[in-house]
């Protein structure tokens, strides 16, 4: 078989693989503490699995509207308006299976060769694999850790060209927790109109797990942008829905027939219990939502002062996700030896920084997706070996 050359430019995401090695570790008896995995360690809420239950046994069991059934756009656009305070039409609203499907179309409309697309390093890895698959320039943004990993606007902007058809922004961003300031934003967005061709798309996937006087600050919110802007979200980490498989995105007009007929090529459209579990989770208790960023806020402080109090390791406090990301250097490993030894000696899984992309050597991301007593028992553990 000869496969398409472009088969050999497509990454992965090492999480997987941690995750994998890691449950095969515990499956021999060793005690392992998983921080590698970025997803809530909570239940999805209650009153969305019986929504998804009562949808079941009501008959939802065929195919719906490619781009989403007409209810939970609009309950899309309400939630919007309601968090973002902006304006969307629900015919822009695609829902996906996943926000990572939305990256996926954005990079594929996009990415041929001779076009390059920018995106932050480290990042989710997906951004560079999906855009080396379609054969453009992959143009790294560098997250910077003196500037709590968020971006220089000005140095974002000096990496466009007019061959640039895309830049990604991420914020709250993984594998960091950074959040962009507004005022850093303001000056990107400013840029942008001396490159009137170029997308950009915005993943929001963190949106509502943001800390302290740290607001979520959203590219829909500007309208100089709206034409050519796509937002990824969806209910993974907000609602603790990482296996329901759910995400949305909206499109500017000019680009949201040929998300939808990306969507389907490719999957039909959504499982239609999961958009009547979707609805519920918009529209009813935003309660569980609350205890989830509160419980990540408390060990968030946990995870930082103890990762700063361990002798050679600096962490910067993220604003938002439940990611941390320190700095390694001074351990004197490379970050994958460093992740390597904490989960094969040590029993703690994370992951580490060059899975993100060049610019993650020398740091590791921890998840905070744990128990307490898990994330100290983990620091205990780190610290013993550090000496
Ligand atoms: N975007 C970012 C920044 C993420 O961290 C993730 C998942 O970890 C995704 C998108 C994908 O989300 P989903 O699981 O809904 O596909």
């Amino acid at each position: 078989m000869q496969l398409a050359e472009k088969m050999s430019r497509l990454g992965t995401e090492t999480a997987f693989e941690v995750l994998q090695r890691a449950e095969f570790l515990r499956s021999t008896g060793k005690s392992i503490i998983n921080l590698g995995i970025g997803q809530p360690d909570f239940k999805s809420p209650d009153h969305v699995v019986e929504a998804a239950v009562k949808a079941l046994r009501d008959g939802h069991h065929g195919y719906t509207p490619a781009p989403g059934i007409p209810a939970l756009r609009e309950a899309v656009a309400a939630d919007i308006l309601k968090w973002r305070n902006v304006q969307v039409d629900p015919e822009h609203v695609l829902v996906v299976p996943g926000g990572k499907v939305t990256m996926f179309f954005a990079i594929l409309m996009f990415g041929e060769p001779g076009a390059e697309i920018l995106y932050p390093n480290p990042g989710f890895p997906i951004y560079e694999s999906a855009i080396n698959f379609t054969g453009a320039k992959a143009v790294p943004i560098p997250l910077l850790e003196e500037l709590d990993f968020s971006f220089s606007a000005k140095g974002a902007l000096e990496l466009m060209t007019e061959k640039t058809r895309l830049v990604i922004v991420n914020s709250p961003a993984n594998p960091t927790g950074g959040a962009v300031p507004k005022s850093e934003m303001d000056e990107f967005i400013r840029g942008l109109a001396d490159f009137p061709e170029a997308a950009i798309m915005s993943d929001e996937i963190y949106s509502r797990i943001c800390y302290g006087d740290q607001d979520h600050v959203s590219l829909l919110s500007y309208p100089e942008i709206r034409d050519r802007l796509i937002l990824l979200d969806g209910w993974s980490k907000t609602y603790a829905m990482t296996g329901w498989r759910l995400g949305y995105s909206v499109w500017p007009a000019s680009l949201i027939e040929h998300a939808t007929r990306l969507a389907i090529n490719c999957h039909s459209c959504v499982n239609a219990a999961a958009q009547h579990a979707a609805i519920a989770a918009l529209e009813g208790p935003q309660d569980s939502v609350d205890h989830m960023v509160r419980t990540f806020d408390e060990r968030r402080e946990i995870i930082v002062r103890g990762l700063n109090d361990l002798p050679g390791l600096s962490c910067r406090d993220p604003g938002g996700a439940f990611y941390v990301f320190p700095n390694i250097t001074e351990c004197g490993q490379s970050a994958r030896e460093i992740q390597n030894h904490w989960l094969e000696d040590l029993g703690v899984a994370t992951v580490a920084g060059t899975s993100f992309g060049s610019y993650g050597e020398g740091y590791i991301r921890f998840s905070y997706a744990a128990s307490t007593e898990e994330i100290e028992e983990a620091l205990e553990r780190i610290g013993n070996s550090l000496g």
